[in-house]
Order: structure tokens, then C-alpha cells, then sequence
């Protein structure tokens, strides 16, 4: 199955090669990733879909890593919860809460720590760094361990305990700062 064939800048357009890590795109915007769907269309039939795992990567024809290099703990396919009086509060016939609550490391994040730490495992990426108030911590030091890279962490020093014990517990290397997560990203390693 084929997959991404480049990135493409959110803002300016310019293309990457998604052969190469990359972060922003020079001029600060958000990199997409773009597949060549004509090909997946054709070999990705819409029957076959459902026959894939019950997780993220039930979709991962159109998710970045390989399939060798994905580095997965069971997220996504969490339930849709049907609320019993939240939609009538708000007018609507029926309302359906997704419980990201269940996902592995106990967030929505553990979704887009899976795919990264799997591009990093893709790419040959050894060491990563995240900015985090608390739950992406948690998530990409779980994946980095599963995957056994080296994980760095800056946390702002009144993080939930739990999402710093979380990330001590898979032996990530937190440090916690005096400031807001805004702050965390200006620290260089
Ligand atoms: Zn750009």
C-alpha cells in the first residue's frame, strides 16, 4: 500500500520530502501529510475496511508509518456514549459523547503520540522532546518506551502529579519548569 508522498505547508504550500523528519515548515506553518488517494482507492476497497484491527490502525492506509513501524498500545476505537439528557439541554434530538477518557495512557493524545513515535521509529529517530501540561507527557513517554526511544519531557511545575509520576514510571527524563506550557517550548537541549 502506498503512503504519503510528501508534505505539504499548511500556510505557504510549499512541499517536503516525507522521506526526512520534519518539524514546521520554515516560514512556522503546520506540515500536512499528503497520499496519493487515487492509488488507495483502488486498492483500499471501503468492504475491506472494517475487516482491520479494532484500534487506530484500522485506517492506517491513510495514517503516515508503514505497517512495520507502527508503534501501537490498542488506542482509538474507544465507544460513542449516548448522553441520556445533554442533547435535549441543548436542543438537539440525540447527543454522543466519544470517550477518549479510554484510550492507553488515559487521553485523546495517545492517538497522535502513536503515529509520531511510529514516524520516529520510521524515520530512525533515537531521542524526542515534548512541551506538555500533562497528558501528551504521559502519552509519548508510554509509546517512546513501547518503542525504546529516549524521551525528554518539560512540564510546567504544577503539573497533575499523576501525569508526572506517569512519566517518571516509563522512565522518561521530565523536567519541571517555573512558568506555563508557552514558556516550555523556548528551552533548548
Ligand atoms: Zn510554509
Amino acid at each position: 500500500m502506498p503512503k504519503s508522498t510528501y508534505l505539504e505547508c499548511s500556510l505557504c504550500h510549499e512541499k517536503l520530502d516525507a522521506a526526512k523528519p520534519a518539524n514546521l515548515c520554515a516560514c512556522g506553518g503546520p506540515l500536512l501529510v499528503r497520499y496519493d488517494l487515487e492509488t488507495i482507492r483502488h486498492r483500499w476497497l471501503r468492504r475491506e475496511v472494517g475487516n482491520g484491527p479494532a484500534n487506530m490502525w484500522r485506517y492506517a492506509p491513510v495514517l503516515p508509518p508503514l505497517s512495520e513501524h507502527i508503534v501501537s498500545l490498542g488506542e482509538g476505537w474507544t465507544p460513542l456514549i449516548r448522553t441520556r439528557r445533554l442533547g435535549a439541554r441543548i436542543g438537539a434530538e440525540s447527543l454522543w459523547v466519544k470517550d477518549e477518557g479510554l484510550n492507553p495512557t488515559g487521553s485523546f493524545k495517545a492517538r497522535g503520540l502513536s503515529c509520531a513515535i511510529s514516524m520516529c521509529v520510521e524515520l530512525g529517530i533515537r531521542k524526542v522532546a515534548i512541551p506538555s501540561a500533562g497528558n501528551a507527557a504521559s502519552a509519548l513517554a508510554a509509546y517512546a518506551a513501547a518503542a525504546g526511544i529516549e524521551s525528554h519531557i518539560f512540564m510546567p511545575r504544577d503539573v497533575p502529579q499523576a501525569n508526572y509520576l506517569e512519566c517518571k514510571a516509563y522512565g522518561a527524563n521530565v523536567t519541571l519548569v517555573d512558568g506555563l506550557i508557552s514558556d516550555l517550548s523556548l528551552i533548548h537541549i
